[in-house]
């Protein structure tokens, strides 16, 4: 698959690091399954990792974290 951001990079399996901002909380997920497109960078999230990782932000938020740095858990 080629990368729809760049339009020239190949998008591959890997992992990337997400940040994530909601109002004072920052929450930042490691380890996060995405194809990664080796130009650019840009990464996709299948639709179920992308729920899931809003859930666990989401679970920082709700404990009122200023700074989160979680491991992705599938
Ligand atoms: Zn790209």
């Amino acid at each position: 698959m080629i990368c729809a951001l760049c339009k020239h990079g190949e998008v591959r399996p890997g992992s990337v690091m997400v940040s994530l901002r909601r109002g004072e909380t920052l929450v930042v997920v490691k380890d996060v399954p995405a194809d990664v497109c080796e130009n650019c960078g840009e990464y996709y999230l299948d639709s179920r990792t992308a729920a899931r990782l809003y859930e666990q932000a989401e679970a920082a938020v709700e404990r009122h974290a200023e700074v989160e740095i979680l491991r992705f858990a599938a």
